[in-house]
């Protein structure tokens, strides 16, 4: 039996492929090469996972057919990370983030249930708790603060779970990712995009006055809680849960460029810019369920991930 992974070129998808095939586990994955970021990166993130245990299918999940190629085949487990992600360009292209991150996740669902293979783990995000004041966020929280196209998608994604655990008996886990860093992230994301200016003496746009918060996660953190949920739907059957897979820390913005000035050694050169739309003021993760079920215990301090993560930035620019 193997365990599919959509997303499988993207930056979790490529960490997490690697721990399920050090574990002995058979994998499938599935990307479309989504043009958010180049190409050529999600092409070597391939590369590092070639093994005899893993294969790959070009495929878009839009598209059935191409799910097919991968559910054909003797499937456990799905982990759904396939997406278009980003908060700020979600707003500028709201339809092919509804059609890459809901028209997707239906056509998946659907083909699981023709296929009657019903253990599903869908990645959401802190991102839909949007402008809350009730922090840390708990998982009970009432959704009534998205302020993104992304965060819609990713809430309307946990309530279609949530309609085919009630209709259909899926299994679901739900996981609620908080930006997660290491050596592979995303371009568009702050701690690449720092680091790097740093290193080749560019300048970075700080937005805000420095206050704005982030629940910093290292991505083999974030890959730990998502195995734990692998296994536990495993496990058990007919479960609907939802768990933040955050690090239960939040680092201002000044304070992130502080910690990367100290790592790298040198100074910082700062634009100051206006908040962004749909930019939150604060993510802030209680892990306590996802310790208890998943087994899920972030290891990796700011520190450590950030010199983890400028050793790979001096390697690639
Ligand atoms: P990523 O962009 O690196 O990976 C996503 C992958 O999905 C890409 O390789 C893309 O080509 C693929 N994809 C997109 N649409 C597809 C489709 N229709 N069919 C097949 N493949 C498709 O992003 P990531 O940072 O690895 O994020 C993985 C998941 O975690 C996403 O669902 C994202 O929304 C979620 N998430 C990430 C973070 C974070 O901080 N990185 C935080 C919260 C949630």
């Amino acid at each position: 039996m193997s365990i599919l992974v959509t997303g499988a070129a993207g930056f979790i998808g490529t960490h997490l492929v690697k721990n399920l095939l050090l574990s002995g586990e058979k994998v499938i994955g599935i990307d479309n090469f989504d043009p958010f970021y180049d190409k050529k990166i999600k092409l070597k993130n391939l590369e590092s996972n070639t093994h005899e245990n893993f294969t790959f299918i070009e495929g878009d999940l839009s598209n059935k057919d191409d799910i097919l190629k991968a559910l054909n085949q003797e499937v456990e487990c799905v982990v759904h990370l396939a997406a278009k992600a980003g908060v700020r360009p979600s707003l500028e292209a709201p339809k092919d983030y509804v059609k890459a991150n809901l028209d997707a996740t239906v056509t998946l669902l659907e083909t699981m249930k023709e296929k009657d293979i019903k253990n599903f783990c869908f990645a959401s995000s802190s991102s839909i708790y949007g402008k809350t004041k009730d922090i840390p966020f708990s998982e009970e929280a009432t959704f009534e603060n998205a302020i993104s196209i992304y965060a819609t998608t990713k809430q309307s994604g946990e309530l279609f779970t949530q309609m085919y655990h009630n209709l259909y008996n899926f299994n679901i886990i739900n996981l609620r990712f908080f930006t997660v860093y290491g050596p592979g992230q995303r371009p568009d994301l702050a701690i690449h995009k720092f680091l790097k200016a740093n290193l080749l003496g560019e300048t970075i746009n700080v937005f805000g006055d420095g206050s704005m918060a982030r629940d910093y996660t290292f991505v083999s953190d974030t890959v730990e809680g998502i195995v734990g949920a692998v296994n536990r739907l495993k496990s058990n059957s007919n479960l609907y849960e939802t768990y933040n897979l955050g690090n239960n820390t939040p680092v201002k913005l000044a304070d992130l460029i502080n910690e990367i000035e100290k790592v790298t050694g040198k100074a910082c050169v700062k634009k100051y810019q206006d908040i962004p739309l749909g930019d939150v003021p604060i993510t802030f993760a209680n892990i306590d369920k996802a310790k208890e079920n998943l087994g899920y215990n972030p290891k990796v301090n700011l520190e450590e991930g950030l010199q983890l993560m400028f050793e790979w930035i001096k390697k690639i620019y």
